[in-house]
């Protein structure tokens, strides 16, 4: 078959590869531990499976495209009224919204690098400008992130914790950020990781939001809530913001399904928050043996950790392959690797301990 194939596509679709999927990797003696996208390592709690069985009865009819329950669930445990709140297919799905909500040709929108790799796609994808301002010791450069910031910037992502380095910029160093960026530019706080952290210099978002309408707060049920599989992100905002960032939903995207397994995510958040407890004990296990083997790792808030590996990335990965871990390089600056279970993390730290690393 030699058929030309002629539509027109957008050229901005040539700068991405084609979509890999990841190969599954497994161990000598048949294991397989996934490391590589930072979801929770527990299965959906019962009663969260039980909701999810129920809807599963239903899928004959359309969501509710207000999705009303699971937004007034969202707003309850935020603290603010449902007007406050934007419901979308993952938070992906959500920081999509709002860059349709927001870009246009000659449009910047403005984000650390590395950070999310959905960021670069998605604003690609736009139409936008993506102005990337490179990382100052695994951390965010607010400095640098206000300068690069111009009269066409729209919107500032801020990752924090950033994945995939696990660092965090503190309250008072991003309140001082945000008093300086211009009202009309929208920053948004993507805090997928915010369960997470324990440090105490992590911003209060209802503290940060008072008074700046242009704050944005973004969090999703796919990390600590655990249902990555399932795509419910949202945000939290100013309601003029909210109902702007509300037309550009795509109808239903947040399926019945979902919309019930997050209510029912919410009724449990205690028993989910009490895993979440359990990650970051493993978190600050596997840094403390990782440190104690020599190697340098950032302190991290998420549940991951970054290893800097540098031109040996693509080494490390393999090796964590053959163990039967897969981890997530990024070219050759360094290696994410997710918290799992205790087993998981210490089929890592097998590894990391065996790789030749210190300097
Ligand atoms: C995992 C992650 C998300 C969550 O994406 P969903 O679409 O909600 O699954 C958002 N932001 C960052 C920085 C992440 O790492």
């Amino acid at each position: 078959m030699s058929e030309a194939v002629s539509p027109r596509f957008r050229s901005v679709l040539d700068r991405f590869a084609a979509y890999k999927p990841g190969k599954a990797v497994t161990s000598p003696d048949g294991r397989s531990f996934k490391l590589s996208s930072n979801e929770s390592p527990h299965e959906p709690l019962p009663s969260v499976q039980k909701a999810i069985m129920e809807a599963a009865a239903n899928v004959n009819r359309y969501p509710d495209n207000n999705a009303t329950a699971l937004i007034d669930a969202i707003a309850e445990h935020a603290g603010v009224s449902p007007d406050c709140v934007a419901v979308g297919c993952g938070s992906v799905g959500v920081a999509q919204m709002l860059l349709e909500a927001v870009a246009e040709p000659g449009a910047e929108v403005v984000y650390a690098w590395r950070s999310f790799e959905a960021y670069p796609l998605l604003v690609a994808l736009s139409g936008a400008t993506p102005v990337q301002v490179p990382l100052r010791d695994e951390t965010h450069d607010l400095d640098a992130m206000l300068a690069a910031i111009t009269p066409h910037t729209r919107l500032v992502f801020v990752c924090n914790p950033n994945n995939p380095t696990g660092t965090i910029v503190g309250h008072d160093e991003l309140a001082a950020f945000l008093d300086r960026v211009p009202a009309d530019c929208l920053v948004v706080l993507d805090e997928a990781y915010g369960e997470y952290v324990r440090d105490g210099r992590f911003p209060d978002n209802m503290e940060l939001r008072k008074g700046r309408p242009n704050v944005v707060v973004l969090r999703t049920f796919s990390k600590a809530y655990g249902l990555a599989g399932l795509r419910i992100g949202f945000l939290v905002a100013h309601p003029e913001v909210a109902e702007a960032i509300r037309k550009t939903y795509l109808p239903f995207s947040v399926n019945s399904v979902a919309q019930a397994a997050g209510v029912a995510s919410l009724a449990a958040r205690g028993e989910l928050l009490a895993r979440v407890d359990a990650t970051v004990a493993e978190r600050e296990r596997v840094h403390a043996a990782l440190v104690a083997d020599g190697w340098t790792v950032p302190r991290s808030e998420a549940n991951f950790v970054w290893l800097r590996l540098g031109d040996r990335t693509a080494e490390f990965s393999a090796a964590c392959d053959a163990q039967g871990v897969s981890v997530r390089p990024f070219g050759d600056e360094g290696a994410r690797v997710s918290i799992g279970s205790p087993e998981e993390n210490d089929a890592f730290l097998a590894v990391a301990r065996a790789f030749p690393h210190r300097a």
